[in-house]
């Protein structure tokens, strides 16, 4: 086996082999999925999670007394312990489980932000943020006479520390910011940014959506306020998703989401509410996807961030050395600290035509805004290219990448 594809501690074909989708072909050729910042592929142990619930423990949580119901639960709740564990919460009371890092952060918006909002207050985030970690704010903002305010960013894609922190007026609320960016894979100094934020008393809301997939996420270290995931970006089902919340944050937020399983009772003469988490899980959830999300996160301890991240760091090195080397490419975003993401531009060529073209070649790459428009704009440009990375990948997917690269630039021309 090629030496560069394999440590003594990660065996990447070993990994490969867990993961069924890679083994297709697209237009007739390998697969490369190399857009994993949009949504990760599954191992076999989360598909096989999903479908021995269904087969064998389908039933509604927490409503019934039978075997059924009591396994559906114990699956259900059980996701809530895995995630607790994964990102290393006080307590799994903290944890709200959700559809999403959008739906995520709506909850923060709407229960959180809009009481505290008055006329002139700000909510503070940054130029890279995904749609998901400006829209909801914009929406209460505009409710309450608020604005939303941008940190500024540098050129090489790195959030300017000092013009963040000079923006910590008294009349932030909340403040917001991506662990790590969809876009340039920058890595934020997020333990540094909550101790601003703290030293102040403006709670921060960190979107930690790409960051999950990639490193060992600690947010008591952290030190934020609230930690927003995806279980779709780390191997899990889609629509599923969590937010840690502080304890004291989630007792005084108000429920966002009326319905059945949040309440304690209800008359029509007013009801009352159940606890935090449950206040904030109306309705039935994704109870199979959140068997998944348990073997998700079973699937990465069995691994070990630190052979993932050694694998993921050489491919991202490998790649972004190999990409220097295209003539008239620039890479968009290019960080001290970053997670295996790479944005570019190809002189000359659209970054749809480009993306549309390496498909028929098998490779998956996507190319468009990225759900940040506001990034775009920073950098003057409609579109990149992204290629991410995830562990799962390898350098010969990373050549023939380039290779596919190179041959539809000659198409182009
Ligand atoms: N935040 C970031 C940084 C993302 O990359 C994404 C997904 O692309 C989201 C938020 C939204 O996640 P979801 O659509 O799963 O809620």
């Amino acid at each position: 086996m090629n030496a560069q594809t394999s440590t003594p501690a990660f065996d990447v074909q070993r990994v490969r082999a867990d993961f069924p989708l890679l083994a297709r072909t697209v237009h007739g050729k390998p697969l490369v999925y190399f857009d994993n910042a949009n949504t990760s592929q599954k191992p076999r142990q989360v598909i096989e999670a999903v479908d021995r619930h269904y087969r064998e423990h389908n039933a509604n949580v927490s409503r019934a007394v039978h075997l059924l119901g009591e396994e559906a639960t114990a699956a259900y709740e059980g996701a809530r312990d895995a995630l607790a564990r994964f990102i290393n919460a006080p307590s799994r009371d903290e944890l709200v489980l959700t559809s999403g890092t959008t739906q995520s952060a709506n909850l923060v918006a709407y229960s959180f932000a809009l009481p505290r909002l008055q006329p002139g207050d700000a909510i503070l985030t940054t130029t890279m943020e995904h749609h998901a970690n400006i829209v909801p704010w914009q929406i209460v903002a505009a409710r309450a006479g608020a604005t939303v305010q941008a940190a500024p960013i540098s050129a090489s894609g790195e959030l300017i520390v000092e013009e963040f922190v000079k923006r910590l007026t008294p009349e932030v609320k909340l403040a917001c910011v991506g662990h790590v960016s969809n876009v340039l894979g920058t890595v934020n100094p997020v333990r540094e940014l909550a101790k601003e934020c703290r030293r102040r008393g403006i709670p921060l809301f960190v979107d930690g959506s790409q960051a999950v997939p990639h490193r060992p996420v600690d947010v008591q270290a952290l030190g934020c306020d609230f930690y927003a995931l995806t279980g779709h970006k780390m191997l899990a089902p889609t629509g599923t998703g969590a937010l840690w919340a502080r304890k004291e944050h989630l007792d005084a937020m108000p429920p966002f989401f009326g319905g059945g399983e949040m309440i304690r009772e209800v008359k029509f003469s007013g009801t009352t509410f159940a606890e935090p988490p449950h206040r904030f899980e109306a309705g039935t959830p994704n109870i199979a996807g959140f068997a998944g999300v348990s073997a998700a996160i079973a699937y990465y301890e069995s691994l070990g961030f630190d052979a993932i991240r050694d694998h993921e760091r050489a491919l991202l090195d490998h790649a972004t050395a190999r990409l220097r080397e295209v003539l008239g490419l620039r890479i968009v975003g290019e960080a001290a600290e970053k997670e295996p993401v790479i944005s570019f531009l190809i002189e000359g060529a659209q970054a749809t035509d480009l993306a549309t073209l390496l498909d028929l070649e098998g490779v998956a790459v996507r190319s468009g805004h990225h759900c940040a428009h506001p990034l775009m704009q920073f950098y003057g440009v409609p579109a990149t290219l992204r290629a991410s990375l995830a562990f799962y990948n390898t350098h010969e997917e990373v050549d023939a990448f380039v290779a596919a690269l190179l041959k539809v630039r000659r198409l182009l021309r």
